[in-house]
Order: structure tokens, then C-alpha cells, then sequence
């Protein structure tokens, strides 16, 4: 039984994560998309919120699982008892920062591979936190992120108006 881990802060879900989910998913037998608590970032949805919109998006996705971790990501790969860490790679700007997060893993429990996916080219420009500046000011995001993220965005922000 192979298992990825995919971590992230998921705040919220878009469809470049999705991508991503679908290609590990067809490489690993389980896949678990690990949302983390991430506070020190000041998420715009709960821990609970974002976990249920990964759900339900990866809902048809028969051999992927979410869940919530709030440890240390290699404890909790091993907990898993997972091979790999899946990271997404928009462009050469994401590299520097997840080529230290990959060797800081590997220094931490050598056993775990970091695994890097690129997106479809469509989806290279795309991010949480664009997805939410765009949402923010009133703009058409369903082009970007699942449908039920799309209507969690308008209920969230409408709040915040
Ligand atoms: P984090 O806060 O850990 O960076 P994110 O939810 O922003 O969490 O991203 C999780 C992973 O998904 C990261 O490896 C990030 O580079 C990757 N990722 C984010 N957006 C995309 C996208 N549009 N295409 C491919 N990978 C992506």
C-alpha cells in the first residue's frame, strides 16, 4: 500500500491543488490531503471549514482521504505510515522555498520522500490567496476554485463586507 501525504494550508481548496490531487492520486494508492492549522498564518476559513471543503471537493476521488494534522509533518507521515510528501510546483518562485522545506524533511526522517507535481499550465498563476483577493473584491472566481469552495467564499465574505 503506497500513501502521499499532500500538505497544506488549503485556504481555501482551489482547482490547482485539485489538479495536483488528481495526478498523485493516480500514482499512489491512497492519498490523504493533510490540511494543517497553519494560525500563524490567520487563515480566512477554520481548520474545521477548510477540511470540509477539501472534502467534498475530492469527494468523487475514490482512493483520496482528508484530514487535519497540527504536528510536526514528518510525525505525522509516519503516523500514516505514508512513503511520500506530494508538493505542488507552480513555477521556479515556489522552488527555493519547498527545496528547503524538502530538505529539512528529509534531515527530520530520511525515510520520506518529497515528491514535487507541476499543475496544467492553466492552473501555474493560481493561488489561495489570489483566489481570495479576487473574492474579496467581488470578482468571478468559479473559474478558479471547486464549486462548493466558490459558494463558501461568497457566504464568507459577504460576512465580512
Ligand atoms: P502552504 O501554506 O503549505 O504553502 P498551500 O495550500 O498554499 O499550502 O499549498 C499547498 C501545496 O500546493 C504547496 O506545495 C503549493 O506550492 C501547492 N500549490 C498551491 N497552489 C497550487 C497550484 N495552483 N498548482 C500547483 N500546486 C499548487
Amino acid at each position: 500500500m503506497r500513501t502521499a501525504i499532500y500538505p497544506g494550508s488549503f485556504d481555501p481548496l482551489t482547482n490547482g491543488h485539485l489538479d495536483v490531487i488528481q495526478r498523485a492520486a493516480k500514482l499512489f494508492d491512497r492519498v490523504i490531503v493533510a490540511v494543517a492549522e497553519n494560525e500563524s498564518k490567520h487563515p480566512l476559513f477554520t481548520l474545521a471549514e477548510r477540511v470540509a471543503l477539501a472534502k467534498k471537493a475530492v469527494a468523487k476521488l475514490p482512493n483520496v482521504e482528508t484530514d487535519s494534522f497540527s504536528t510536526l509533518l514528518v510525525e505525522y507521515v509516519a503516523a500514516q505510515k505514508a512513503q511520500a510528501i506530494v508538493r505542488g510546483l507552480r513555477a521556479v518562485s515556489d522552488f527555493e522555498f519547498e527545496f528547503q522545506l524538502a530538505l529539512m524533511n528529509r534531515k527530520l526522517d530520511e525515510k520520506i520522500e518529497t515528491i514535487f507535481m507541476m499543475p496544467k499550465d492553466t492552473y501555474t498563476f493560481l493561488s489561495s490567496r489570489i483566489v481570495k483577493e479576487i473574492a474579496r473584491l467581488g470578482g468571478d472566481v468559479r473559474p478558479f476554485v471547486p464549486p462548493n469552495v466558490q459558494i463558501a467564499l461568497k457566504k464568507k465574505l459577504k460576512r465580512v463586507k
